[in-house]
Formats: C-alpha cells, sequence, structure tokens
C-alpha cells in the first residue's frame, strides 16, 4: 500500500468531542471514522485490523470443528415470542423496528434464537448431533452509555458461536475445548499475558460462565486475580462462599480493572425446547439438545489493543494484526534513492503487507506517522543508506535505529 495512494490521511491535531482514548487515537490515524456516538465505521487501515483479528479467530473456530454462516441481522419477533425474551422488560437493550405493513423486527444483539431456528429442518436424530455454528457480524445493542469508544458500541463486531450437544458430558467437553482455544486466540492477539479466565455469573442456566478478562487499567470491569493459578474471580460473584467452592483463597488474589473480551456461556435446553429442537436418541427417543454459547468482542478488542498499547507517539500494534508488517519511509527524492526505495517494496510487497511512505513530505512528518500507525518495523532509505547499500531499521517498540543490509530484509519480516 503507497501511502500517496491511501485516501485517509492522518491528523495532528486532537478531535474535538471524543472522550475515548481508543476512538480518538484511531481516528486521528485515520482507522475509523465516527458516525455517532457509540457507531464508528472502519476505513481502509482498520478494515485491515479488524480482518486480521477475525481471521485469527475463524482459524481457531475451524480448528475446534465450527462452521461459519452469515445470519440474517433482521429478527423475527415470533421467534423472541417463543422463548420469552422479546419484551423490553426481559431484554432492555434491544434496538426495534417496524416494517411498512406494522408489523414490528428486531435488529440483532445475539442470535440464539435465529440459530436453533435455522436448524430445525436439519436436526433431527442424534446422528445429526453435535453441531457447532458461528459467525463475524455487526451486532447491535442500545447502551446506555457510549463513551468507551470500539470498547462499548451501539453497533460493535462480534464473533458468536452456539454449540449443540446430546448430553451434558457431550458439552462440558466442547466447554472446555473453546476455553482453550480462547486462550490460544489471545495469545495470537498479543494480549496472552494479561488475559485471564475468571469465573462470571452463570445467569440462569448455570453455576458460574466464564469470561475473558484482560487486565488494564482503562477497563471497566473489576475482578480479583490470582497470578499463581492464572484465574480470576469478577467482583459481581466475589463472595467468601464462592472462593471456596472454587477453591480461591482471599489472601491470594489482587483486586485488578480489566476489559472482557470474550465469555462462554452454558444454556442448558431451555431455548432449544422453547423452539421445539429436539432429537431422537438411538432408540428412537425424544430428548433435550444442550446448548453453549461463546462470544468473543472483535471490535472491543481493537479498541483495547490500541489503548492499551499506545504511547504518546500513537498506536502499537502487535505485530500479528497490525495492518501492516512494515513501513518502508523514503526519506529524499534522489534519483537513486527513489529507485531502491521502489525496488525494495516492489521485491517485498507480494509477500509482506508493507506500507510504503513514498509521499513528498518532511522527513519528521513521515516519522511522526509512521509511529501513529503504530507500524511494528520502520524500514528507512535515504541516501546516506544506498551509498552503505543497507536500510535503516527500527523496531515500533524501541528507541534503537540500527543498520541491515539490503538483502537480510526478508529474514526480518519473516520473523
Ligand atoms: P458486557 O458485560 O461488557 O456488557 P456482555 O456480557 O453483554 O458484555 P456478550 O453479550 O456476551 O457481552 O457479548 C460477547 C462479547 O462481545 C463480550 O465479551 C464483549 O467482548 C463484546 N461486547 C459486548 N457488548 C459490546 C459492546 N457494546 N461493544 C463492543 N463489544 C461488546
Ligand atoms: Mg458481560
Amino acid at each position: 500500500m503507497r501511502l500517496s495512494k491511501l485516501y485517509t490521511k492522518t491528523s495532528k491535531t486532537i478531535i474535538a468531542g471524543e472522550p475515548s482514548k481508543n476512538a480518538q487515537l484511531l481516528i486521528q490515524a485515520g482507522f475509523i471514522h465516527k458516525e455517532m456516538a457509540g457507531v464508528y465505521s472502519f476505513l481502509p487501515l482498520g478494515k485491515k485490523v479488524i480482518d486480521n483479528i477475525s481471521q485469527i479467530v475463524r482459524d481457531e473456530m475451524n480448528s475446534i470443528g465450527g462452521q461459519e454462516v452469515q445470519m440474517s441481522i433482521m429478527q423475527s419477533r415470533e421467534l423472541w415470542l417463543k422463548t420469552n425474551r422479546w419484551d423490553d422488560k426481559v431484554i432492555d437493550n434491544w434496538f426495534k423496528t417496524k416494517l411498512a405493513n406494522g408489523s414490528e423486527v428486531g435488529i440483532g444483539l445475539t442470535h440464539e434464537e435465529p440459530i436453533i431456528n435455522a436448524l430445525l429442518p436439519f436436526v433431527n436424530s442424534y446422528k445429526d448431533l453435535p453441531v457447532y455454528i458461528y459467525q463475524i457480524q455487526s451486532k447491535f445493542r442500545n447502551e446506555l452509555r457510549a463513551k468507551s469508544g470500539l470498547m462499548r458500541g451501539r453497533e460493535f463486531i462480534m464473533k458468536d458461536l452456539y454449540s449443540f450437544s446430546m448430553n451434558q458430558k457431550e458439552h462440558q467437553d466442547f466447554y472446555e475445548k473453546v476455553a482453550q482455544s480462547y486462550l490460544r486466540i489471545y495469545s495470537k492477539l498479543g494480549i496472552g499475558d494479561i488475559t485471564v479466565r475468571t469465573f462470571a455469573d452463570g445467569g440462569y442456566f448455570s453455576k458460574f460462565s466464564d469470561e475473558f478478562q484482560t487486565i488494564s487499567d482503562i477497563g471497566e470491569d473489576t475482578i480479583f486475580f490470582d497470578k499463581e493459578k492464572n484465574i480470576a474471580v469478577n467482583k459481581e460473584v466475589y463472595r467468601p462462599e464462592v472462593l471456596q467452592d472454587i477453591g480461591l483463597k482471599e489472601d491470594n488474589l489482587v483486586e485488578k480493572k480489566s476489559v472482557e473480551v470474550g465469555n462462554i456461556f452454558s444454556l442448558g435446553s431451555k431455548y432449544c425446547d422453547s423452539l421445539g429442537l429436539y432429537f431422537l436418541d438411538e432408540n428412537g427417543k425424544k430428548q433435550s439438545v444442550i446448548m453453549g454459547c461463546y462470544g468473543i468482542g472483535i471490535s472491543r478488542l481493537m479498541g483495547l489493543i490500541a489503548e492499551h498499547f499506545a504511547d504518546n507517539k500513537g498506536l502499537v500494534w502487535p505485530s500479528s494484526i497490525a495492518p501492516a508488517k512494515v513501513c518502508i519511509v523514503r526519506i529524499g527524492d534522489e534519483p537513486e534513492v527513489i529507485s531502491e526505495a521502489e525496488k525494495i517494496y516492489t521485491k517485498y510487497k507480494n509477500h509482506i503487507d508493507i506500507i510504503y511512505d513514498d509521499r513528498n513530505v518532511r522527513a519528521g512528518e513521515k516519522f511522526a506517522d509512521a509511529d501513529l500507525l503504530g507500524i511494528p518495523i520502520r524500514l528507512v532509505v535515504s541516501k546516506n543508506t544506498v551509498d552503505k547499500g543497507v536500510v535503516e531499521i527500527k523496531y515500533r517498540t524501541s528507541d534503537k535505529i540500527e543498520l541491515i543490509k539490503i538483502d537480510k530484509i526478508s529474514e526480518l519480516t519473516a520473523r
């Protein structure tokens, strides 16, 4: 990607009327555009980050047997009446709208009911189970407060997975598989060492659910963290009897601020029963289907990672999700400099995500932008480096500048 062609530009000034630091930075760097409070569009660089996060999640979901779908966003009222979840008194943050004929429809805030409904034609027998279905899609919630940028949107991107099992054991095995898969996902995203599995309220269906909380001062959640065991308890369920139940000691726990980046839930058979999804076992006997649901906040992760790792120069992306791994900064417009920079860009651009700063602007501006955009590796090509047959390399997280031979670039980008 040539910076001279990228339609978005960075802004040197603070964005007015944006209370959240992640949105502030991401708007300034041209990754997102604010449509209204809690609603953001993803511009080319932001879309790359969302796609990179999504792909890491997708690969993991596929590896544990997930099948990807894309459900509709408009949802049928009749379906939700059957599980008694349509009423605003039951779920208070629904967006709903009316069709021309006056009937009401819901705008998807979660998808348990429609997913079950879409299984009805296909799941009848023990031979059809288990099934694991997921999607990566925008969700809509009328959140009361939307001051945290991408971390709490009224429109946001979620990965939601739903499991359908024949019995409790089969459900529990898969539930644990998802938990392990989530930990791998957070590691790949560069937040493995600060993300912890956390006991949380199980709601109607089970004693506990599992949240995945990223420890960060920017969080709005509070957890009590056992460093030794690497697990935590959400403040919402923090009580002596709970600690005893899960074998944690108060003395070993430290209070931390955190961001919920995912959660997994056992749902029992209530929703499937209400919507008439059953299966016939090997003896032809009608049985209930056991359901689980598993969410990951894709756009919340982008906001969290943006804000948590940022420094006073701007964004700092982990390499796995950065919009480009390398930023080539051309300094000067001597013919041999231009030709060398073009040569390097052309040689590597099909193997690695590169942003090439080929603009005719001051060196200082180019360096500031490379920092603001948060690209992990900066390569400088200048008259000086060309004369020496080297390029200058600097990592975003370090101030050290080194010189490497041009033919060493391929090794460098491989890591
Ligand atoms: P929270 O407790 O933060 O309100 P939740 O428990 O309602 O979230 P779920 O409905 O389980 O969340 O959604 C799954 C995941 O989607 C959450 O773990 C979170 O990472 C993300 N998420 C939930 N609400 C939002 C939102 N308004 N904006 C961005 N991401 C969200
Ligand atoms: Mg929650």
